[in-house]
C-alpha cells in the first residue's frame, strides 16, 4: 500500500530533502513583481534570474525554494488537459556554478524514488537530441547519468530542441538542453499509438520535473556561447506530482481542489454530459484570483488587476454554463483556501473573508452584462463558411461590455470562427471616430 501524500506534505518533503543537501531555502517571491505593476510572476526561476545570469551573489550556490505562479497567456487552454492551469505552485531546486547534471538527476531520483515514494517502473525520461542547424550536440552526458543511476534505455527519449532545449522566449538570455521527468499514468489513459512514450500529447505519461542544464548563453543574432557558470535550474509542478500521488484524475482533482469541487457540486449537482472543461476553469481561475488576492491585486481595469477581472468574468461564465444564475464565485474562496491548509500562511487564511465580498460583488457587476450577452450570442449567426462577422464582438464590447475574447470563445465552443479582420477594421473605425469627436470637442470649446 502506497502513502497518499497530501500538497503539504509533498513540499515539506521537497524542501527537507534539499535543506538536507546544503540547499539555502529561498522565501517565495511575491506572485505580483515588486516594482512592476503589470506582471505576475510566471515561473519558478524568474526570481532567480540575476543569479543564474550571475549578475548577484546568491546567498548560497544551492537554493530551494516554492514558487507561486500565475500565467494567462494561453488561459483558453486552461482544462482541456488534465494538466493546465493558470496559477501553479512549482518546487525548484538550482545549482548557481556548483553541482552539474551527476548530482541534479541523482537527487531528482532520489527525491521522487525513496522521499515521495514513486514506484520506479513508472519512470521515464526525456534528453535532448541536439541540434545540426544550430551546431547543438545530444546529450550524451545526461543519457549516461541516467544509464547510471539505473534507468532502463529504453525509457530514456530522446527529444529535439522544442521539447528539450530551455531558451528565455525568443530573446538572448542564459539557455541550456533539458532533462525532463515523466510519470507513466497507465496504458488506459493513453492514446494508444505505437509511438506514445514522454512528449506524445495524450494523457498517459505526465511531465513532473523538469531539469535544466544551463551551460550557453543565446546572443541577439541567435549564436550561442558557453557560459563562464553552468547552472542547474529546475522545477517540478506541484499538482502535477500531487496528481500522480494522490491517483488523481487530474490537476484539478488534487486536495487543494477537493473542498472546492465540492461546494460547486453542492450548488449544481453533476448532470449527464456536462463538458469536463466547465468545472476545472472555475476552480482553476478562482484558485489564480485568491492567489491574486492575497497580494492585494483586485479586480479591476488595468494591469494585473484587469487579468483578475478577466479570470473572474470567465469563471461567472462557466458558472451559467452548470446553469447557475446566481453569483456563486466567492463562496469558493473559503474552500480553496482550505484545500491549500498550511501552503497558506495563517495570516493569508484571515484575508479570505475580505475577498469573498470583493469577488461578490465583481461577479454581481458582471452578472447583467452578462445575461445579456448570452443572449445575444444565441442569436449570432455565421456566414455559409461558418464566420461569424468580427465586428458583432465588437458591438458588444464597446456597446455593452461584453469582453470579445469571452465572446470568442462561446462562438468557438458552438464551432464556429470569428473574422477577426472585420473585428480590427470596427475597433480601427471606432478609434477614428473618438479621435475626431475628442477634436472636435476641443475645438468648439
Ligand atoms: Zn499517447
Amino acid at each position: 500500500m502506497t502513502t497518499v501524500f497530501s500538497s503539504s506534505q509533498i513540499v515539506e518533503r521537497y524542501l527537507s530533502y534539499f535543506r538536507g543537501h546544503g540547499h539555502y531555502e529561498l522565501p517565495s517571491t511575491p506572485l505580483a513583481v515588486p516594482g512592476n505593476s503589470t506582471s505576475f510572476i510566471i515561473a519558478g526561476m524568474q526570481p532567480l534570474l540575476p543569479y543564474l545570469r550571475a549578475e548577484t551573489l546568491p546567498p548560497s550556490p544551492r537554493l530551494s525554494s516554492v514558487q507561486r505562479c500565475l500565467r494567462t497567456d494561453d488561459v483558453e487552454a486552461v482544462g482541456s488537459n488534465d494538466r493546465k492551469m493558470s496559477a501553479f505552485l512549482m518546487l525548484g531546486n538550482w545549482s548557481i556554478g556548483e553541482y552539474w547534471k551527476r548530482e541534479a538527476i541523482e537527487m531528482a531520483l532520489e527525491v521522487l524514488l525513496q522521499h515521495l515514494e514513486v514506484e520506479r517502473e513508472r519512470l521515464w525520461v526525456t534528453v535532448y537530441a541536439g541540434d545540426e542547424p544550430l551546431g547543438l550536440p545530444g546529450d550524451d552526458e545526461a543519457i549516461s547519468e541516467w544509464l547510471r543511476v539505473g534507468m532502463p534505455s529504453e525509457r530514456i527519449v530522446s527529444l529535439g530542441s522544442e521539447d528539450n532545449l530551455w531558451t528565455m522566449g525568443e530573446g538572448p538570455g542564459p539557455c541550456g538542453p533539458s532533462s525532463e521527468i515523466f510519470v507513466d499514468r497507465g496504458m488506459e489513459l493513453g492514446c494508444g499509438r505505437a509511438t506514445c512514450r514522454p512528449g506524445c500529447d495524450c494523457e498517459r505519461f505526465m511531465e513532473v520535473w523538469n531539469l535544466v542544464f544551463m551551460q550557453y548563453e543565446r546572443h541577439a543574432d541567435g549564436s550561442l556561447t558557453t557560459l563562464p557558470q553552468r547552472n542547474i535550474d529546475t522545477g517540478m509542478g506541484l499538482e502535477r506530482i500531487a496528481t500522480i500521488l494522490q491517483g488523481a484524475e487530474s490537476v484539478f482533482s488534487t486536495d487543494v481542489f477537493l473542498p472546492a469541487l465540492e461546494r460547486l457540486r453542492e450548488l449544481v449537482p453533476e448532470q449527464e454530459g456536462e463538458v469536463r472543461r466547465t468545472r476545472r476553469m472555475i476552480v482553476d481561475h478562482m484558485r489564480a484570483v485568491l492567489l491574486a488576492g492575497l497580494v492585494d491585486v483586485r479586480p479591476g481595469r488595468d494591469g494585473r488587476s484587469s487579468v483578475v477581472r478577466r479570470l473572474i468574468r470567465r469563471a461567472a461564465c462557466q458558472g451559467r454554463v452548470l446553469g447557475l444564475e446566481q453569483p456563486f464565485l466567492g463562496e469558493l474562496l473559503s474552500p480553496l483556501a482550505e484545500g491549500h491548509g498550511s501552503l497558506l500562511m495563517p495570516q493569508e487564511h484571515s484575508q479570505v473573508q475580505g475577498l469573498v465580498q470583493v469577488v461578490t460583488n465583481e461577479e454581481r457587476m458582471f452578472s447583467r452584462v452578462l445575461t445579456q450577452g448570452l443572449s445575444l450570442l444565441e442569436h449570432v449567426e455565421a456566414n455559409e463558411r461558418g464566420y461569424v462577422d468580427g465586428r458583432v464582438l465588437f458591438q458588444l464590447h464597446a456597446e455593452r461590455g461584453f469582453p470579445a475574447d469571452l465572446a470568442a470563445e462561446i462562438l468557438v465552443e458552438r464551432g464556429l470562427s470569428i473574422d477577426w479582420q472585420r473585428y480590427e477594421q470596427a475597433r480601427q473605425q471606432h478609434s477614428q471616430v473618438s479621435r475626431v469627436s475628442v477634436k472636435t470637442h476641443f475645438q468648439s470649446s
